[in-house]
């Protein structure tokens, strides 16, 4: 059971443990406090843990400050939406992140040279974009390909990002020890920008790598959706990082391994936009290059990546995630899904058309 209490009443209030002491009275109860801190207000959720098949909401309903109390009989205690209306996103660094909300990640899949990713946040600065994509670490599926150049150039990365204004570079990282080297090159730099922890797609139910990056708060994380396991298996391995204490989580879809997706490099899976809205609390991201993987053109002159990108907006995705690069024959990772920098233009226009098309969508359907 989950008791909901009044928007800002504190966790620490004694409204709290008034709620807290009479969930406890009841044999194996034992309840956990949390703190929701939404993108606009924080909201405190207290969690009854243990035997609670057979206790009542009502009591609980009656105490002025408790909004609801709501029985879960889901699975996704964390991440799930339950009966809780309320949709509460997270902001970080001054960029709002919600189930409401879509920002555009373009970036380097792969950090290389210096003078590539100024060139790469020069654009975004252009086109007033502050989020970007730039992997250091890179698990590969060989390991004689480049590995990314780690701690190396975190130095750039971060002093371009202030340099260019970015708010936010979704990072991948496979151990705490990267972790830890981001947040030392982040100090270094003076804490010019943000970072979002990316859990690859290999690392979907590595349980350890998601228990650290929900044991802490500094950084919110950006989990890749297993490639070959069930949605419900990568919906629970978020429920990893959530239950930690992490709730600044956005899921994101990146195609599924299988042949049945040739010629596309996975099979995409972007129809599950809304699936993952409705089961959980958490904002959606599409990564079209992932999926796609091939700079592949339809008779209509539109890109493969720019039909999965509207099929990933118009189903209601609040994030994408997309490479690019100056020179694709160049990258040292990925190269063949990467866009070029004239195509940027087209790219966001496209996604303002179809973004358009999805809100209308919306208010039609709202009557
Ligand atoms: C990536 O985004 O660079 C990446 C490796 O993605 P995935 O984990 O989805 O393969
Ligand atoms: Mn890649």
């Amino acid at each position: 059971m989950i008791i909901v209490m009044k928007a800002d009443v504190p966790p620490e209030s004694e409204e709290v443990r008034q709620v807290v002491r009479m969930a406890e009275r009841y044999p194996d109860v034992h309840a956990e406090v949390r703190q929701i801190q939404g993108s606009t207000r924080s909201l405190t959720e207290i969690y009854l843990i243990g035997s609670t098949a057979s206790i009542a909401t009502e009591p609980f309903e009656e105490f002025p400050a408790v909004e609801k109390a709501i029985r879960i009989r889901e699975r996704y205690r964390s991440i799930g939406r339950h009966d809780r209306s309320e949709v509460l996103g997270f902001e970080y660094r001054g960029v709002e992140f919600s189930q409401d909300t879509l920002h555009v990640f373009p970036g380097l899949c792969a950090v290389d040279t210096r003078e590539n990713v100024e060139a790469m946040f020069r654009l975004l600065k252009e086109h007033g974009v502050r989020t970007t994509r730039a992997g250091a670490y890179k698990p590969r599926t060989s390991p004689y390909d480049f590995q990314g150049y780690g701690s190396q150039c975190l130095p750039y990365v971060f002093e371009l990002a202030g340099k260019y204004d970015i708010a936010v570079i979704a990072m991948e990282i496979t151990s705490e020890a990267q972790v830890a080297e981001i947040r030392a090159a982040l100090d270094d730099a003076g804490d010019p920008t943000g970072v979002m922890l990316q859990i690859g797609t290999r690392n979907a139910q590595n349980f350890e790598l998601l228990k650290m990056v929900g044991s802490q708060t500094d950084f919110p994380v950006l989990f890749k959706r297993g490639m070959g396991i069930t949605l419900d298996e990568s919906l629970n391995a978020c429920e990893y990082i959530a239950s930690g204490g992490n709730n600044k989580i956005v899921f994101c879809l990146r195609g599924m391994k299988s042949n049945f997706g040739d010629p596309h490099r996975n099979f995409v899976d972007f129809s599950h936009v809304p699936v993952v809205k409705r089961l959980t609390r958490l904002p959606v991201c599409v990564d079209p290059s992932h999926s796609v993987g091939k700079k592949a053109i339809a008779p209509d002159g539109l890109l493969d990546i720019h039909h999965a990108t509207a099929q990933g907006i118009i189903a209601g995705a609040n994030m994408v995630l997309v490479d690019f690069h100056p020179r694709p024959e160049e990258a040292l990772c990925d190269g063949p899904q990467a866009l070029l920098f004239h195509e940027f233009d087209f790219f966001m226009k496209d996604v303002e058309i179809v973004r358009r098309a999805y809100l209308e969508r919306c208010k039609l359907a709202a009557g």
